[in-house]
């Protein structure tokens, strides 16, 4: 049996839980990859209610957004999290409030996802998300610290992704319908110079695989809970460095 000291994942999760069932999964499928036999993933989970979250989205109180997903961080810190996941591209917008509010190393989404376009030798990504991701500064710009540039679809077509979304995948309905809009949004980009794409919203995953692009595509779901994953099982000295 290996002795391998695997430090404890918080997953701040929620929003929505359809995909942070996703993050739950993968971790374990992860760990039983690495360590074998009966082990899994050490987590503590704290999951907010997406109703009040996308209240507070819609009324642009980021603020009140940042003070509840804080305490939520909080909350996992007290409860023995060693590593912070916030299971969401969009609620990253308050990313640097969350990581002040405790002492534990948040892995940044943008970040992991990045490095993963990088290591693919790419530097031109079409980015698919909610229109507060694709529209506002706090992804693209954390992406172009990288070097990459962001492409973004037209506004027709940003609609449609974020609808999709909002009241499909978050509420558990995959559509093959919307499965084809995705593609025909994902040609688009392409033929705008995308090399690349970041399914940069936890859960189009669930609609969306390799298979239905033709250039890369860059799933931050798994991308982000490898990476913490790989990150729980460094040596102690080398976290709280990202
Ligand atoms: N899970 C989604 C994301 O990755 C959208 C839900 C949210 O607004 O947090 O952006």
């Amino acid at each position: 049996m290996t002795t391998s000291r695997q430090r404890v994942i918080g997953m701040l999760g929620g929003m929505s839980w359809e995909s942070s069932a996703e993050y739950y999964r993968l971790a374990n499928e992860l760990v039983r990859e690495r360590l074998g036999g009966l082990h899994s993933a050490r987590v503590v989970l704290a999951s907010v209610d997406f109703a009040e979250v996308e209240q507070l989205q819609l009324e642009s109180r980021w603020d009140d957004a940042a003070r509840l997903l804080a305490g939520a961080a909080q909350g996992l810190q007290a409860a023995g999290a060693e590593l912070l996941v916030l299971c969401t591209n969009t609620m990253h917008k308050v990313a640097d409030e969350v990581q002040a509010a405790v002492s534990i190393p948040l892995v940044h989404i943008a970040d992991v996802t990045a490095r993963a376009v990088l290591r693919a030798e790419l530097s031109t990504v079409g980015l698919l998300g909610t229109a507060f991701t694709m529209e506002q500064d706090f992804y693209r710009d954390r992406m172009s610290r990288h070097g990459l540039t962001v492409l973004v679809p037209d506004v027709t077509d940003r609609a449609e992704v974020h609808r999709v979304i909002y009241d499909e995948l978050c509420v558990g309905i995959v559509r093959e319908e919307s499965r084809q809009r995705y593609r025909e949004v994902i040609e688009r980009l392409i033929g705008a110079g995308a090399e690349g794409i970041i399914l940069g919203c936890t859960e189009i995953e669930l609609l969306v695989a390799a298979c239905d692009s033709p250039v890369p595509t860059f799933p931050t779901t798994r991308l982000h809970i490898e990476a913490a994953v790989d990150q729980s099982f460094e040596d102690w000295q080398s976290v709280g460095t990202n």
